[in-house]
């Protein structure tokens, strides 16, 4: 493997990757020259697949022009264009748009902005925000302590405010002998429940990923979840914060998840696949009202030097342009379907398989010990790693992560670019099929006999 023997840049862990080469269309290759099909378009962010001609010349004609207009100098054409197409996007009502680099910052300028309603409608007591256990909703201190997520968070427990956090509606874990409306309810009545515990008045915001992401895998939630979700923060005067860092772009078949349910919130965080990968972006969406409170009560106190910078807005611009063009929301739901139905015959092959789940080409499988009682695989399997690994080295990317509150179970995201063919989803199934077989041989049969 061609990598420097010593590096300077760390991340997470010591873990070692190839050297990246180059990226067309859904595959990557390394310097050593192997092929890698990007299974999860990255982390869910390569959303129109790898060097697309239109954003790139996009690009290369913006950076021609300028590459950053500082925004207490300049508007930028780009900014302004990019914020009418979002808006356009959003549900009616939420036409305001404010940039950012990336999802964290996308949530955190979310729940900044409620705040700064609340103090502006003279409800300064109102600062609480109730997220769902397990989320994921970002990394800096504002939005970590939103998620729900102990092994990330724990450490940092002493320098956050603690946030409330109900249970993610994982229906099928929890064995509810109920129709899927009334499990819904049943979920999204903990919402008001806690609500009136912790004090309406003390409550800002209510922050839920539409389909849930990293920390659930693909989780859709159950029929009547989200709309009631929305009845319950209307009654109480909290702000519905949707978090489509990871759902928005267009991957679950609408360009937000939540438009499956014909649901709008009153602050939409979205990032990942905004660029799908070309440069850092995000945005916060806000229903108008809120931004004139605030701008009217002195203004957002809150701000990034790289926020609206007219090279990102511009590839913005031409990502959503690429995939409004070439109907990749359409081939989202179409090839999802194929890839979805490929992996639900690979659950009737292996037993470790304990549940398929997902929307378009926004799905997830997840490891179990017992397909009727869903216990995990025992966590010194490492199974989350290992699999992620074995299809590495057979040249398929996807993207695990434990679940069930941090220790106790593993599921894999499959996630292709939007771009991908039924000959793709055929290669992907071949390759997890293979890798599932490895995985079943050479761990699970010999450390669980
Ligand atoms: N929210 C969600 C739902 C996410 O999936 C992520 C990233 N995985 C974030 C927020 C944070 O985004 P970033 O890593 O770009 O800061």
């Amino acid at each position: 493997m061609t990598t420097p023997p010593k590096s300077h840049l760390f991340y997470q862990s010591r873990l070692r990757r190839p050297m990246l080469d180059q990226a067309r269309g859904v595959y990557m290759w390394d310097l050593d020259g192997k092929r890698y099909l990007d299974g999860s378009s990255g982390a869910m962010v390569c959303n129109i697949g790898h060097s697309n001609e239109h954003v790139l010349e996009a690009m290369r004609r913006q950076m021609e022009k300028s590459t950053f207009g500082y925004r207490l100098h300049f508007e930028t054409e780009p900014a302004e264009r990019l914020a009418e197409k979002t808006a356009a996007l959003a549900p009616d009502g939420m036409d305001k748009v404010f940039f950012v680099s990336g999802g964290s910052e996308a949530v955190e300028s979310a729940i900044k902005l409620a705040r700064q309603n609340a103090i502006a409608l003279g409800e300064a007591q109102r600062w609480k925000v109730i997220s769902r256990q397990p989320s994921y909703h970002g990394s800096t201190l504002g939005a970590l302590a939103l998620t729900g997520y102990a092994p990330l968070s724990a450490a940092f427990d002493p320098m956050m405010r603690p946030m409330p956090k109900i249970p993610a509606p994982r229906a099928y874990l929890d064995h509810l002998d109920a129709s899927d409306e009334a499990t819904g309810h049943h979920y999204a009545d903990m919402l008001e429940a806690r609500i009136r515990d912790e004090g309406p008045e003390t409550v800002l915001a209510f922050i839920v990923e539409p389909v849930g992401g990293a920390s659930t895998g693909a989780l859709v939630p159950p029929a009547g979840y989200m709309r009631r979700i929305r009845e319950i923060c209307t009654k109480y005067g909290v702000l519905l914060i949707h978090d489509e860092v990871m759902s928005g772009g267009g991957r679950t078949g609408k360009f937000f998840a939540a438009e499956h349910w014909d649901v709008a919130p009153d602050i939409l965080a979205i990032s990942k696949g905004f660029a799908a990968g070309y440069v850092p972006l995000g945005a916060m969406v806000a229903k108008n009202e809120i931004v004139e409170n605030v701008l009217d009560t002195g203004g957002f106190l809150h701000g990034y030097t790289y926020a609206g910078n007219p090279l990102a807005c511009a590839a913005g611009v031409a990502v959503l342009d690429e995939i409004e063009r070439e109907n990749l929301m359409e081939n989202a739901t179409t090839v999802g379907a194929e890839l979805k139905a490929g992996l639900n015959a690979l659950m009737e092959r292996y037993e470790i398989i304990g549940d398929v789940r997902g929307l378009g080409l926004f799905l997830a499988f997840e490891l179990v010990c017992d397909r009727d009682t869903l216990e995990p695989l025992p966590r010194e399997l490492n199974a989350y790693n290992a699999l992620v690994d074995i299809a590495y080295d057979k040249g398929l990317i996807i993207y695990s992560r434990r679940t069930r509150g941090g220790y106790d179970g593993d599921h894999f995201l499959v996630c292709p670019p939007m771009i991908s063919t039924s000959a793709h989803v055929g290669e992907i199934l071949d390759t997890l099929d293979a890798s599932l077989r490895e995985f079943q041989e050479t761990t699970v049969n010999r450390r669980l006999k």
